[in-house]
C-alpha cells in the first residue's frame, strides 16, 4: 500500500511499503554451498563475451534499443552459482574520493533496473569529462541467474533472496525467524541457510570492500519510491555529527523517505551497520516497454546523487568503515 506524497522534478517519492511485489516464481529454497568472488579481474574473458551473448538476447526479447556491452569494458569478479560471471565497470576518475556504487538486478524479475544499468553505464562513458570529480562503479547485473531461466525470478539460482542473504548483525538470529513467521515462508523471501552464502551476496560485498563507495544506489522496480537507509539523528553515537548531516544532506537532495530494513538486506548492511548512505530507488513498474521513460525520468536525478559530495566523511568515518569491517564469506 504506497502513500504517495508527492512528486518532484526527477523523482517520485513516499510510500510505507517496504516489499516487493513481483509476480510469482516457482523455486524453492535448497542448500547451498559457497563461491565467493576472487580478486583475480578479467577484463572481457570468454565468459564475459558469452554472457554478453547471453543478455544482447535478452535485451532484444525487451525490444531495447541498448546495446549490454558495445565500448563497454565489463570486468568480472567471481562467478553465480549456475556460472555466469559478475561484472561491473569503473567510470570516472579513479583517484576521485566522491565513490558512488551502483547495483541493479539483484532482483531480475523486476526487469526495468537492467535498462538502466546499462544504459547508465553508456551514460558515464560517453560524460565521462564532464564527472572528473568523481568515481563511479556500475554492476548492472547482480543475480544472472534469475534473468536467464525460463521464467525470470526474484531469486538466484539456489532460491535465495539476495536481498535478505547478507550477513548482518541480525541476520542469525533474525532473518529465518522473520522469513517463517512475518513472511509465511514465501520462497521469494527466502533469505538463505546462512548469512553471505550466495556468491551473488559476496560479490556485492567485494565491492563495497574494494571501492569503499561514500554512497550506494541500488535499482528496483516497481514500488515507485526512493528509499534512504544510513546514518541518521538515530545512529549519532555510531557516526561523527558532520557526517550523519551530509547523509541526511543526500536524503533530503533525493526527497528520499526511510521506509525500514531487515534483516540480511543491503540497506541494513551497508547503510545501518557500515554507515554508507544506501538509496533504493524503486522504479514504477516492471514493464520492460516503459523501461527507456523510466531512464529519461530519472537521470537527472541519479546524477545529482553521483555528483553530491559528502564533505564530512573524515578520517574518523573511514575508521568507523575499518572498525564494522566487512566478515569474509562464510565456508
Ligand atoms: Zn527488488
Amino acid at each position: 500500500m504506497n502513500r504517495l506524497i508527492k512528486m518532484n522534478l526527477v523523482l517520485v517519492i513516499a510510500s510505507l511499503v517496504t516489499l516487493s511485489s513481483c509476480s510469482q516464481a516457482s523455486e524453492t529454497p535448497v542448500e547451498n554451498s559457497v563461491q565467493s568472488p576472487t580478486s583475480t579481474a578479467t577484463t572481457h574473458g570468454d565468459d564475459v563475451v558469452q554472457l554478453c551473448e547471453k543478455l544482447t538476447a535478452k535485451v532484444k526479447e525487451f525490444k531495447w534499443k541498448i546495446e549490454p556491452c558495445k565500448d563497454i569494458t565489463w570486468v568480472a569478479s567471481g562467478k553465480s552459482v549456475e556460472g555466469s560471471p559478475l561484472i561491473y565497470a569503473e567510470f570516472g576518475n579513479p583517484q576521485a574520493k566522491n565513490t558512488t556504487l551502483i547495483l541493479s538486478m539483484v532482483h531480475p524479475d523486476e526487469i526495468t533496473p537492467l535498462f538502466t544499468g546499462i544504459q547508465l553505464a553508456h551514460w558515464m562513458k560517453e560524460h565521462h569529462s564532464e564527472l572528473n570529480e568523481t568515481r563511479v562503479v556500475i554492476a548492472p547485473l547482480v543475480n544472472p541467474d534469475g534473468l536467464f531461466r525460463k521464467k525470470l525470478t526474484r531469486m538466484n539460482a539456489r532460491g535465495v533472496d539476495i536481498n535478505r542473504n547478507f550477513m548482518t548483525k541480525d541476520w542469525e538470529t533474525q532473518a529465518l525467524k522473520a522469513w517463517k513467521t512475518k513472511y509465511k515462508s514465501d520462497p521469494r523471501r527466502f533469505p538463505g541457510s546462512a548469512p553471505n552464502s550466495e556468491p551473488e551476496t559476496a560479490f556485492q560485498e567485494f565491492l563495497i570492500e574494494k571501492f569503499q563507495p561514500r554512497k550506494i544506489l541500488t535499482i528496483h522496480a516497481p514500488l515507485n519510491h526512493l528509499d534512504y537507509d544510513g546514518p541518521s539523528a538515530l545512529s549519532l553515537a555510531k557516526f561523527p555529527r558532520e557526517y550523519v548531516r551530509e547523509c541526511l544532506k543526500l536524503r533530503s537532495r533525493l526527497k528520499a523517505v526511510s521506509t525500514g530494513f531487515f534483516p540480511g538486506s543491503l540497506g541494513n548492511r551497508a547503510g545501518q551497520e557500515l554507515g554508507i548512505p544506501t538509496i533504493t530507488l524503486e522504479l514504477p513498474s516492471a514493464d520492460p516497454r516503459k523501461a527507456p521513460a523510466y531512464w529519461k525520468k530519472f537521470q537527472s536525478g541519479i546524477r545529482s546523487m553521483i555528483e553530491f559530495r559528502i564533505d564530512a566523511a573524515s578520517l574518523k568515518e573511514q575508521n568507523d568503515h575499518k572498525s564494522a569491517s566487512l566478515s569474509p564469506p562464510v565456508k
